[in-house]
């Protein structure tokens, strides 16, 4: 892989089979989310009294399956970072279940999440914030190694952290650097063996190639799908980019204003993409082959604010589709021959009702 790859010329991922459920996947998911809502008040006046929501997620579901990769996409403001977040219970959701092998993390006691959280990591689109400034990479690497008993003793967890170096294409030697006497691309190196430092099943990566440059996003792309290979890991790979998806991730699941709006492997999307939205999405790519033509209109205007999303179907401001009954009623998330897609438009009678 030599560049971020477009709509054309990027390969899906080796061939990608679908991981959801009712496409053939018989083993339980790693992960299952289901209805997941997490609002946050609105406060107004002297006396800091709730006067709205914003709906940041409402009512999401999906399912990740060990050593799959599903993409979350979506523009900015979503919900798609803070489902990541809800998982994690880096912020509270207000209901829903998250299954993660098998157990519900939002029943969890705080002791309970912490030891869960070995397994299910985090790395965050900015490793210069993300990494303290302050801390050896040797120190970063151990901190989780230590607080979860990784390692019989300092001598162990050093050896440790020189492989995991190794694992991510760094030199060991510079285990006793600073994060800033990194590029950007090698700090993202160290957020991932800070992540793999603990032996996860799962690795929430949020945004986590966005800030990179395009050749630089390609070998992180490059060395999380060989990480994945040789390690058996699941990814939840949020992203504003789908450029960038569909060579990591087996499904996708694009959300628009809090809600899912269509899910369905990679291949099939951007094969075929059945929601106006996942449709404009893939518009907004650029072509790598200044001959192919994009047929498809891109999504116009800004994301309406989540605090107040529009009546009926969500998406109805900006879809150049809308009909009379857009703005009446929500769309279910339809399910057809194992895809998912929240449009009256591919409803099982949709013809008899325009
Ligand atoms: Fe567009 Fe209507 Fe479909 Fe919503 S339900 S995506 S407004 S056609």
């Amino acid at each position: 892989m030599s560049g971020s790859p477009s709509t054309d010329d990027a390969p899906a991922k080796n061939g990608a089979q679908s991981s959801r459920s009712g496409s053939g996947n018989t083993t339980s998911p790693l992960l299952s989310v289901r209805d997941l809502r997490t609002w946050f008040p609105i406060k107004a006046g002297l006396l800091r009294k709730t006067v709205g929501h914003v709906r940041a997620v409402d009512g999401v579901s999906f399912d990740i399956f060990a050593g799959k990769t599903m993409a979350l996409v979506g523009e900015s403001g979503c919900g798609k970072t803070t489902v990541g977040r809800s998982l994690l219970r880096l912020v509270e959701p207000d209901a829903g279940k998250v299954l993660f092998e098998g157990t519900d993390l939002l029943q969890l006691r705080a002791d309970e999440l912490r030891r869960t959280r070995q397994r299910l990591q985090m790395v965050f689109q900015d490793p210069m914030t993300s990494l303290d400034p302050r801390m050896r990479v040797r120190d970063i690497l151990t901190e989780g190694m230590e607080s979860f008993g990784i390692g019989a003793n300092a001598k162990e967890r050093t050896e440790r952290v020189a492989h995991l170096l190794e694992t991510v294409r760094l030199d060991p030697r510079h285990m006793h650097r600073y994060p800033h006497e990194f590029s950007g691309g090698q700090r993202q190196r160290i957020g991932v063996a800070r992540a793999l430092s603990v032996d996860p099943r799962l690795i929430v990566l949020d945004e986590s190639v966005s800030a990179l440059d395009v050749s630089i996003q390609a070998q992180i792309l490059n060395l999380l799908g060989e990480l994945q290979a040789e390690l058996g890991l699941a990814y939840l790979f949020i992203t504003h980019d789908l450029s960038v998806v569909r060579y990591l991730s087996d499904d996708v699941s694009v959300m628009y204003l809090g809600q899912i709006v269509e899910q369905s492997s990679t291949a099939e999307l951007f094969e075929a993409p059945q929601h106006p939205y996942t449709r404009g999405l893939l518009a907004s790519i650029p072509s790598a082959d200044p001959k192919v033509r994009k047929l498809e209109a891109k999504v116009l205007g800004d994301v309406p604010s989540p605090a107040k999303p529009p009546p009926g179907c969500r998406f109805h401001t900006r879809c150049n589709e809308a009909f009379d009954r857009c703005p009446r009623e929500m769309p279910d998330l339809y399910e057809l021959a194992g895809r998912k897609t929240r449009c009256f438009l591919v409803e099982p009678d949709a013809s008899s009702e325009r």
